[in-house]
């Protein structure tokens, strides 16, 4: 017997990212819960960033995903604990990467807490912190602006191939 919360969750298993359709929300860690209480469902979802403009979209996008197995749900959006990418999955970051985005480095537990905000300097290659290219590896990277394509990222170059690529920031 299939619950209802797992129908729901087989639902949402492939709702992408309205802004890096290669990585679901699921995967990203944006879908956080699915509850069933007396046969009503709630879905729970973090948004990325406050007030990151997809957030509409992806509660939209987690209706037509349920209303298309014919389930119903509240979709509650909980802004606490904040989102981090350290929610982001394994094979999310391995799906970031194939995409040319080099993935988040573990924000959680840093050293220094505020190293996300402040990081216009060049980093040393091979420093511990250092983004590493995702089309050849190199840690020889460079950050030529702190807001890429979205506030999400930061737009980066190889200095090795000289491939420019979007980082996706730890948060
Ligand atoms: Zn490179």
């Amino acid at each position: 017997m299939v619950t209802l919360a797992q129908r729901a969750w087989d639902a949402l298993e492939g709702v992408p990212d309205p802004e890096i359709p290669v990585v679901s929300i699921r995967e990203l860690g944006i879908l956080r819960e699915v509850n069933e209480h007396n046969g009503a469902l709630e879905v729970v979802i973090t948004p990325t960033y406050s007030g990151c403009p997809a957030m509409g979209q992806i509660e939209d996008d987690v209706r037509a995903a349920l209303a298309a197995r014919h389930l119903n749900a509240t979709v509650v959006t909980r802004l606490a604990p904040a989102w981090t990418t350290d929610w982001i999955s394994e094979p999310g970051r391995a799906k970031l990467k194939a995409f040319g985005i080099a993935p988040p480095h573990q924000a959680a537990g840093s050293a220094a807490p505020n190293a996300s905000v402040l990081q216009f300097a060049r980093r040393k290659p091979g420093a511990p912190d250092a983004v590493a290219c995702p089309h050849c590896q190199s840690l020889n990277t460079t950050e030529t602006s702190h807001f890429g394509s979205t506030a999400c990222k930061a737009l980066y170059k190889c200095l090795d191939c000289l491939e420019p690529f979007d980082y996706f920031k730890p948060y």
